[in-house]
């Protein structure tokens, strides 16, 4: 992915006197002796949607995902990449005012540590140890920024 380690996508997007999210900046420290973090955001946005965040190489790589992301086997979601995150964001939780980007509030919905079975820039195999995700998943890029997100069979 050309975008690959870069935070500055997500810094344009924000003014951070405004937002009270974490600049790029902000290093975190919270995470340096763990294993791999997952989370996926509530994002009560113009249009509700989840994000999907994976930390790879430093960053948490993003997926909007319009549908509530797949507890059970097979059932697909359309996850649409987005600008990296700084790891610092796993944490974050809030209201990102009016007239901002992203405006609405984002809230947790699940958190946790996965491991990463595969990765190529068109596929991705992962197992999440999350409370509601949970088991091997698999994202898999079909155009673009559109990727599938689903479980997979048998676990
Ligand atoms: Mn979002």
């Amino acid at each position: 992915m050309s975008e690959k380690n870069s935070l500055s996508v997500y810094n344009k997007k924000r003014d951070f006197k405004k937002t009270p999210e974490p600049s790029a900046q902000k290093i975190s420290h919270e995470f340096a002796n763990k294993k791999s973090i997952f989370v996926v955001h509530k994002h009560h946005a113009s249009h509700l949607h989840w994000d999907l965040r994976l930390e790879i190489d430093g960053v948490l790589k993003s997926w909007a995902v319009p549908k509530e992301p797949p507890i059970e086997p097979n059932t697909k979601r359309l996850a649409i990449r987005v600008e990296d995150h700084p790891l610092s964001y796993a944490t974050f939780e809030g209201t990102i005012p009016e007239g901002n980007y992203g405006a609405g509030t984002v809230e947790i919905w699940d958190s946790g540590e996965f491991t990463l079975e595969k990765s190529t820039p068109k596929e991705l195999l992962v197992e999440f140890f999350g409370k509601k995700l949970s088991g091997k998943y698999v994202l898999i890029n079909t155009s673009g920024k559109n990727w599938l997100f689903f479980k997979r069979k048998g676990n």
